[in-house]
């Protein structure tokens, strides 16, 4: 998608700190860290939200998922866990509208970000 930041990334036309790639799926560090370490993990396929999704889209949600534990391995925060967030929609305050996965570790977090 032409207008899209994520897939700019995606194509190496914006920089990004990359933390993961392979042929679906692109993690990088977040701009704007809300943690210690904050990750981003994003089909390639451009997708605007969750609400998007189809059935045909299962096993890629299942791969972000098993990348995300690879990721956490990899990065040094299995042990002491992470958050996982996606925002969808106006609501949420979803920003960019390519679905991505917060990924957020490296401290005590509070009880709840919620709301
Ligand atoms: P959301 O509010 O869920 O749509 O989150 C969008 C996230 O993308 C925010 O946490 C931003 O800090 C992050 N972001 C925006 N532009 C960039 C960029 N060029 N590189 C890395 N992260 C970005
Ligand atoms: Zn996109």
């Amino acid at each position: 998608m032409e207008d899209c930041i994520f897939c700019k990334i995606i194509k190496g036309e914006i920089p990004s700190e990359k933390v993961w790639e392979d042929d679906n799926i692109l993690a990088f560090k977040d701009i704007n860290p809300a943690a210690p370490i904050h990750i981003l993990v994003i089909p390639k396929k451009h997708i605007p939200t969750l609400m998007d999704l189809k059935p045909e889209d299962n096993e890629l949600i299942s791969k972000i998922m098993q990348t995300i534990k690879q990721i956490a391995k990899e990065q040094g925060f299995a042990e002491n866990g992470f958050r996982l967030i996606a925002n969808c929609g106006p609501d949420s305050g979803q920003e960019v509208m390519h679905i991505h996965f917060h990924v957020l570790a490296g401290k005590k977090m509070g009880p709840k970000m919620i709301g």
